[in-house]
């Protein structure tokens, strides 16, 4: 792990932020608007992303990352979450399960993939197994010289344009959950998958969530990740550090909208005086702030404990992501309250904030599975 200086990480964080601001800021509204990105745009952006050395932020050394500590990354991923989901993207938080990756597939995939010249993404869910993974029914049964899936997957991210879908499929459906399930990298052209739909969805326009089936899909025994049974150990590797990532992006966008309503509270004028005097509005902006800073100081304790190596960093993530994931909600409400009816209109994003704000109570585990998660933690200390 590297130690970044406090200077050296200040220098990182304001060059992503300009690059945030200037270059991403701009492309925000078209993409808004048209529910659509050009992905020639993301692999310039993620290109541009890649010389700045920042592409693949979260990517340890051994895997061809820059290998910063998890204090750093957080700080780097508040401003990179400045932005639309979609255009977050290009600085490309990878799943850490490639670690489980081989030496062969460490220099066949790894290179491509840190780069940002190759994408991947991560399928999990299925229509009868979100919360409820050990009820994942996709089924991969050992054939000559690999594996083939069938199944059916659905919300998964950005499978059209991604050269890799990582699938978690059963391998031996009778053996309990920590046995049960294989990773398989499964290259996005094969014929296997079928039947691609996009759904249509309330906010994070312009990133695509996908159903699709697996039908006699083939898998070569090289790209299957780890052993056929470490297909728990793979989420395990990322699970903690996603959620982590996950409250980081809902942090980046409620700081960024409550500067905005900062603004705007000293500009905009009614009965005489600037939003900002009145008290009702102050009351809004400080509970703003406070929960904001909550959220930052559970998002660096996690940070703290997993670079401590320490056994409380799923706990301190779970609170993490449900803390901030809960924040959002509440403080991009605020905003648009005080912006009152511009606050609605697209012609701001703050409308926007508010849609897409309601997504991270869902994704990366829901708000109920956090909570069980840090109930069942308590009562058994
Ligand atoms: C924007 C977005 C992006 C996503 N991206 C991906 C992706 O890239 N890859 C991927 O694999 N998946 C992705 N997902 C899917 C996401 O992980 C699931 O939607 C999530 O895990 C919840 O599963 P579900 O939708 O099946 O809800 P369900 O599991 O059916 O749950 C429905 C509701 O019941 C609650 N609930 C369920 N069980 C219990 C219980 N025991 N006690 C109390 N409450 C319970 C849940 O919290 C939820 O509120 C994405 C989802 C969204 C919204």
């Amino acid at each position: 792990m590297l130690e970044t200086s406090a200077e050296d990480l200040a220098m990182i964080r304001q060059t992503v932020r300009n690059f945030v601001r200037t270059r991403l800021h701009p492309l925000e509204p078209a993409i808004d608007a048209a529910d659509d990105v050009d992905p020639q745009l993301l692999a310039q952006l993620r290109g541009e992303v890649a010389k700045l050395g920042l592409y693949g932020f979260n990517m340890p050394a051994e895997l061809g990352g820059p290998g910063l500590s998890v204090t750093a990354q957080v700080v780097i991923a508040e401003e990179v979450t400045r932005t639309i989901v979609a255009l977050t993207e290009v600085f490309g938080h990878l799943p850490l399960s490639l670690a489980l990756c081989n030496a062969e597939q460490r220099s066949r995939l790894l290179p491509g993939i840190v780069r940002g010249e190759k994408t991947v993404t991560y399928a999990l869910t299925e229509p009868d197994a979100g919360s409820d993974l050990g009820a994942i029914k996709t089924r991969a049964v050992k054939v000559d010289g690999g594996w083939r899936l069938d199944g059916s997957k659905q919300f998964i991210s950005n499978v059209e344009t991604s050269d890799y879908v990582i699938v978690l499929a059963a391998t031996d459906p009778s053996a309990p959950l920590k046995r049960k399930l294989g990773t398989f990298i499964v290259e996005g052209a094969n014929p296997g998958i079928r039947g691609l739909t996009r759904f249509r969805k309330m906010g994070w326009r312009g990133y695509h969530l996908n159903g699709f089936s697996l039908e006699g899909c083939v898998v070569p025994d090289r790209d299957v990740l780890g052993a056929p049974s470490d297909g728990f150990l793979a989420m395990m590797k990322s699970i903690n550090h996603d959620r982590l990532f996950a409250a980081c992006r809902c942090l980046g966008l409620a700081a960024r909208a409550h500067e905005m309503s900062l603004d705007w509270a000293k500009e905009r004028v009614t009965f005489g005086a600037p939003l900002a005097q009145h008290q009702a509005i102050q009351f809004m902006i400080a509970d703003n702030d406070t929960e904001i800073v909550a959220a930052r100081a559970l998002i660096r304790l996690a940070a703290e404990l997993a670079d401590a190596g320490s056994p409380d960093f799923r706990i301190a993530a779970s609170r993490a992501k449900l803390y901030a994931s809960e924040m959002v909600g509440r403080v991009t409400d605020r905003v648009l309250q005080i912006f009152g009816g511009m606050g609605y209109m697209c012609d701001l994003p703050i409308e926007r904030f508010y849609r897409d704000a309601r997504a991270f109570r869902i994704g990366e585990g829901t708000s109920e599975m956090q909570r069980l998660q840090i109930a069942r933690h308590v009562l058994a200390s």
